[in-house]
C-alpha cells in the first residue's frame, strides 16, 4: 500500500521500476532460454552430428560441436532479444501515454495560454511531479485569468466613471453654446463640481495603483493611537461641523502602541471616520472607541447613518463599489476607491479590516485592528 502510494508520487520510482523490468524480464528470459533452449538445440546439433560422423569423434567434431554451441546460444540469445525488445516497446509505450501525454496537454495548455486564452486547464491524473506540475500550472492559469479579469474590469470601471463627469460637462457646455443653460454661477459651479470630481478620481486611481503595486513604503514605528485619532478629528472636523455630528470617544487610558507607518494610519482612520459622518444625517453621531486584542489593538468606527444591507457588505471593499451610486454621488462621495486602498494599506501593516452593519438605517461600524507593540 505505501509501496504503490510512494510509486503513484514519484516519476523517478516509476521509471525505475520499468526499466528494471525490462532487465528483470530480459534476465529471466536469458536464463530460461540458457537453461531449457539451449540444451535441447546442443543435443539436436550433436545428435545430427553423431549420425553424420557414425560415431567417431575429433577436432572437426569439436570445431563443429562449438559452433553447434554458437548458433544455439544464437538462437536462445535472438530468442531472449525479441522477447526484452517486445517488452521494452510495450513498457515505453505505456511510459509515454503515463508521461508524455501531460506534457504534451502541458505544451499545449501553455500555448493557448501564451495566445492569451486563460480560461485553458490541463487535466491532473495523478500525484507524481507531473500531477504537481499540472495543478501548479493550473493554479498559474488561474491567477493570470484573474489578472486579466481586474484588468478588463479597471479599465470597464474606470471608463464609466470618467464617462458620467465628462457627459455632464459636455452637456452643460453645450447648453451654454447653444444658449439654452443661463450663464450663471450656478452652472459654472456645477461645471467646476464635476471636474472636481473628475480630478478626485483621477487622484485615487492614482494612489490606488500605488497601494497596489505597493509602491510606496511604509514606514513602521510605535504609535499611540489617541495621537492618531487626535490628528484625525482635526482633519475631519469642518466636515463633522457642517453636518452637525457628534463626535464620542471611547479610548481606554492603558492602550499599548501600535506598530504602524503614521501616515497610512492616519489615511485609514480618516477614510472611516469621514465616510461615517457622510453617511449619517444631520445631527447624527459617531463613536470611535479602541481596544487592546490578541497581540493587535482593534480600532471602530460606529455611527447611526444610512447602513449597509447585507447583500453589499462582502462587496464593501471592493474596488468602485458603492451601495448607493446616486446616493454616493449626490452626498458628494467618492467613487468607492476609498475603501479599498483602506483595506490594502490595514493588511499592509499586518491587519485587518472588516465592516458590519444592522442593515438599510441601522448604523455601520467599520473596524481594523493593528499589531500591537508588546
Ligand atoms: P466613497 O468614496 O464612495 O465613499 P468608499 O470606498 O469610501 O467610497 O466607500 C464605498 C461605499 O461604501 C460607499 O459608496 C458607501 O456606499 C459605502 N459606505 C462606506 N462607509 C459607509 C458608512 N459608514 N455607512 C454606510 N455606507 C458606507
Amino acid at each position: 500500500m505505501a509501496l504503490s502510494r510512494y510509486l503513484n508520487n514519484h516519476l523517478g520510482a516509476k521509471l525505475l521500476l520499468s526499466y528494471l523490468t525490462v532487465v528483470l524480464i530480459a534476465i529471466l528470459v536469458l536464463a530460461l532460454a540458457s537453461q531449457w533452449i539451449l540444451p535441447t538445440a546442443l543435443n539436436r546439433h550433436m545428435q545430427g552430428m553423431g549420425t553424420m560422423m557414425g560415431g567417431s569423434s575429433g577436432p572437426g567434431m569439436m570445431q563443429g560441436l562449438f559452433s553447434d554451441f554458437r548458433s544455439s546460444f544464437n538462437e536462445a540469445l535472438l530468442f531472449s532479444g525479441v522477447v526484452g525488445l517486445i517488452t521494452a516497446v510495450v513498457s515505453s509505450i505505456i511510459l509515454s501515454r503515463r508521461v508524455l501525454a501531460p506534457l504534451n496537454a502541458l505544451m499545449q495548455a501553455s500555448r493557448s495560454l501564451s495566445e492569451g486564452r486563460y480560461e485553458e486547464r490541463v487535466l491532473v491524473q495523478s500525484g507524481d511531479e507531473l500531477g504537481q506540475l499540472a495543478s501548479r500550472f493550473n493554479l498559474m492559469a488561474e491567477r493570470l485569468q484573474q489578472v486579466e479579469s481586474m484588468r478588463r474590469m479597471l479599465i470597464a470601471d474606470v471608463s464609466h466613471e470618467l464617462r458620467t463627469p465628462l457627459t455632464a460637462i459636455g452637456g452643460s457646455m453645450e447648453g451654454l453654446i447653444d444658449g439654452v443653460l443661463p450663464a450663471t454661477e450656478e452652472t459654472y459651479e456645477q461645471i467646476r463640481g464635476e471636474t472636481e470630481r473628475l480630478s478626485r478620481l483621477v487622484d485615487d486611481l492614482q494612489e490606488l495603483s500605488r497601494v497596489e503595486a505597493r509602491a510606496y513604503e511604509l514606514k513602521i514605528r510605535p504609535l499611540e493611537i489617541p495621537d492618531l485619532v487626535r490628528t484625525v478629528i482635526n482633519r475631519v472636523a469642518p466636515q463633522l461641523e457642517s453636518g452637525h455630528i457628534a463626535l464620542e470617544l471611547s479610548l481606554p487610558g492603558s492602550l499599548p502602541r501600535v506598530l504602524a507607518d503614521e501616515d497610512r494610519a492616519i489615511q485609514v482612520l480618516t477614510n472611516l471616520v469621514a465616510n461615517a459622518a457622510q453617511y449619517s444625517a444631520e445631527g447624527g453621531r459617531v463613536l470611535i472607541s479602541a481596544a487592546a486584542s490578541r497581540g493587535a489593538v482593534r480600532v471602530l468606527v460606529q455611527d447611526e447613518g444610512v447602513g449597509i444591507p447585507p447583500e453589499h457588505l462582502p462587496h464593501i471593499f471592493d474596488r468602485f463599489y458603492r451601495v448607493d451610486k446616486s446616493r454616493s454621488r449626490r452626498a458628494g462621495g467618492g467613487s468607492g476607491i476609498g475603501l479599498t486602498i483602506a483595506k490594502y494599506l490595514v493588511e499592509a501593516m499586518q491587519g485587518r479590516i472588516w465592516a458590519e452593519s444592522g442593515g438599510e438605517s441601522q448604523g455601520s461600524t467599520f473596524g481594523f485592528t493593528l499589531p500591537s507593540e508588546a
